[in-house]
């Protein structure tokens, strides 16, 4: 069986890898040079060296991703530094700390033991995480974090001390537009499983070479099948019939498409037009996307911060949109030592000002917010990566397609496919295996011969 996979991301390659494993020979087709889609290294002329489209993390409960890179033959402790839960913020006014306990006491000692808070609140953020626990970690679908906050009534300070960040961080939304029901299933993943499913890991290495850049050399036991990569190559035309599908012109007994949605819409509306086809790029057509922003400052010097990751508190009235600062000294790789990423979610408003003046706000955002702990270092250099398609709005009601397409032998995989999972990695890893699995399931006799 010969498959195309048309987007060399984490869904494609992920797709790619189980059905080299199922015995088909695979072929991905990938428009950029590096493969790993949003989650790839760049080459920075500014900076003279390698950084990521964008600072990624993991968590312990990112299960399928983490058994993936295992599969490949990675050593994955090597590739990250990997700590318990924590929040500080750099201007050293609020910290929580996840203890040694096991679940679900960790998360409890740490919200009590939280610093910056009052006892009333850190007992509401206890009291509306129990709730939401007890009900099965379930919010009503049409919610947003706002509405779910207020109804747990939730401080202001919480609010922007705790929720908030999180919020940004894990659905990329702002909370008044944000789908509580989506929250509520990042929170059931990594306060809701084991102690260690709510560790944090920061990449050491690229975002390539995390494992998108092994794929290419992977080999499985005692399987025929080849997979071979072609960076570079942009797929422009899809034909499906019922017993094959070309690609580009070259046959192939299946597709996986696993571009974003816009991408993936592009090709499949070139398709014959059938019925169910109409509402299915209709859905498509939907997801609205919004930009993530990435300061990468070169300093002088390396900084090291006790804590790699810190939260900022923004000020967009002064244009110091900043709101997670990452310093590389601890868990870079050797030429990113005098790194700091500064993150920017939900970049719109960055978007709309003169990049020189937000870039000096943000510097100075940094500077005045670490003083307490440790004079920063003079930035020689610095980089701005917006990924304007970063993830997909994450709002209430969003109707999210499942892996199989109104058209025969065409699937699709990507973090916007019905995965339960706002726009992460892993949501990609799953549905890349889904979409492998929905192959095989309905072409599967086939496969083995
Ligand atoms: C700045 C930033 C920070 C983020 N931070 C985090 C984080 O901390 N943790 C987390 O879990 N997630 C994070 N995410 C989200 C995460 O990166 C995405 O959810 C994930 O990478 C999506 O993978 P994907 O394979 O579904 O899609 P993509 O990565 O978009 O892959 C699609 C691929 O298809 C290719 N393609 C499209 N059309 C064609 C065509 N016609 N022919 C050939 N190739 C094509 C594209 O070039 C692309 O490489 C972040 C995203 C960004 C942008």
């Amino acid at each position: 069986m010969n498959i195309a996979v048309v987007g060399g991301g984490w869904a494609g390659l992920s797709a790619a890898v189980r059905l080299r494993q199922y015995g088909c020979s695979v072929v991905v087709f990938e428009a950029a040079r590096t493969l790993g889609g949003r989650a790839r290294r760049v080459s920075s002329a500014t900076l003279n060296t390698r950084i990521d489209n964008g600072q990624h993390i993991l968590l312990g409960a990112y299960t399928e991703t983490l058994a993936l890179m295992q599969e490949l033959g990675l050593n994955v402790p090597d590739l990250f530094l990997r700590e318990r839960l924590q929040l500080h913020s750099a201007d050293g006014s609020f910290s929580l700390r996840a203890g040694a306990l096991p679940a679900p006491l960790h998360l409890l000692g740490a919200i009590l033991g939280a610093r910056g808070l009052g006892l009333m609140e850190r007992l509401r953020i206890i009291a509306i995480t129990t709730r939401l626990r007890r009900h099965g970690w379930k919010v009503d679908g049409g919610m947003t974090v706002a509405q779910w906050l207020a109804q747990g009534r939730q401080s202001p300070r919480a609010i922007q001390l705790f929720w908030q960040p999180l919020c940004l961080a894990a659905l990329n939304t702002p909370m008044d537009a944000a789908c509580a029901r989506l929250f509520a299933r990042v929170l059931q993943d990594s306060l809701g499983g084991p102690g260690h499913a709510s560790d944090v890991l920061i990449p050491r290495v690229d975002l390539s070479q995390l494992w998108p850049d092994q794929v290419a050399q992977y080999r499985p036991d005692g399987t025929p099948g080849e997979l071979a990569v072609r960076p570079g190559c942009a797929v422009r035309k899809l034909q499906a019939w019922s017993s094959h599908v070309n690609v580009d012109g070259s046959r192939f007994d299946a597709v996986v498409v696993a571009g974003n949605a816009p991408a993936t819409h592009r090709l499949l509306q070139q398709l014959d037009p059938c019925e169910s086809g109409i509402d299915y790029l209709s859905t498509l057509s939907a997801f609205q996307y919004l930009p993530i922003a990435t300061l990468t400052l070169q300093l002088e010097r390396p900084w090291n911060r006790v804590h790699p990751m810190l939260l900022l508190k923004d000020f967009p009235e002064r244009m110091q949109y900043g709101q997670w600062l990452f310093d590389r000294s601890a868990s870079g790789p050797a030429d990113s030592q005098c790194l700091l990423n500064i993150v920017i979610s939900d970049a719109r408003a960055f978007m709309e000002h003169s990049r020189a003046k937000v870039i000096a706000a943000t510097i100075d955002q940094v500077r005045e917010q670490s003083e307490r702990e440790a004079d920063m270092p003079g930035v020689r250099n610095h980089e701005v990566i917006i990924e304007k398609r970063a993830t997909f709005a994450a709002v209430p009601g969003l109707r999210r397609p499942s892996n199989s397409t109104p058209w025969p032998r065409i699937w699709v995989a990507g973090d916007w496919t019905d995965t339960g999972y706002p726009a992460v990695l892993e949501g990609a890893v799953r549905s890349g295996k889904e979409a492998a699995h929905a192959i095989y399931r309905t072409l599967g006799s086939r496969l083995a011969q």
